[in-house]
């Protein structure tokens, strides 16, 4: 069973990467979590089988970890894939969705493979959990909803991975450190967003705990990856053992 960062790129675009897509894969099926753009390319490089990822879960819809969606369903329309997929969505009713699916000119009726339209949810798969919890990453428009009647919702939400012998939290993208403090005390290895947190924080919390947890910093900004000595200064400072800085195609064996 193992863990693949298929793109671990920030909101802008960036040459080696590509936007936020997370791979769980296991014997016979994938569970993608967030769909960015180049998705469907990182899905080409690895050889994957067009029937290979049975569920999609969206973390939140900003463009970055989101409209890769449409790109990996007209593959698959074009690979004539077969087996139901189920997409599970942050916000936003079943019928919306499909809504914005048809204006791609992507319709049920033309596609050769069921698919399913969920709100997020906690997933049992065999003896493993997806659990998933609300954060304060679209907090910020709030103030804008109040005076526009947009339709969203400001959905976003983080991720934990339960397997019989590691919990993995994934942040995806975070409104601050509060919104993961409790789950980086109980996780065995933490994907987190680099770029919304002050990582000073993160890692003072982390050398509080325990100096060799597992951190991939993932949805670093374009800043941070250009200053890579200056990010590893900080990680030296605080003492911490095991810190990776995310790239694509990182993977880690979580059986
Ligand atoms: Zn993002
Ligand atoms: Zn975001």
């Amino acid at each position: 069973m193992q863990l693949k960062l298929l793109g671990t790129a920030p909101g802008m675009p960036i040459i080696d990467r590509t936007h936020a897509a997370l791979l769980w894969s296991f014997e016979e099926q994938g569970i993608l979590i967030d769909a960015g753009p180049g998705t469907s390319i990182r899905i080409v490089q690895e050889k994957l089988s067009k029937d290979f990822i049975s569920k999609i879960i969206i973390t939140h819809f900003h463009p970055d970890h989101s409209v890769g969606i449409f790109m990996l369903l007209q593959m698959w329309l074009i690979q004539e894939r077969t087996n139901k997929l189920t997409i599970y969505i942050p916000e936003g009713s079943k019928e919306r969705f499909w809504n914005v699916l048809n204006y791609f000119y992507i319709f049920e009726e033309v596609l050769p493979f069921p698919i399913e339209i969920k709100q997020i949810c906690n997933l049992q798969i065999h003896n493993y959990y997806i659990t998933v919890f609300k954060n304060t990453h679209l907090d910020s428009y709030k103030k804008l909803f109040e005076k526009k009647s947009y339709i969203n919702e400001g959905s976003s939400w983080s991720v934990i991975i339960n397997t019989e012998q590691k919990r993995v939290l994934y942040s995806s993208d975070i409104g601050n450190i509060d919104d993961i403090k409790d789950e980086i005390i109980r996780s065995d290895l933490i994907i987190v967003d680099g770029m919304h947190i002050d990582l000073d924080e993160l890692f003072i919390t982390v050398s509080q705990i325990d100096r060799y947890k597992k951190i991939i910093l993932n949805h670093l900004s374009v800043d941070l990856l250009a200053n890579n000595d200056k990010l590893m200064d900080k990680v030296d400072k605080y003492e911490l053992m095991n810190v990776i800085v995310a790239y694509d195609g990182w993977y880690v064996d979580i059986s």
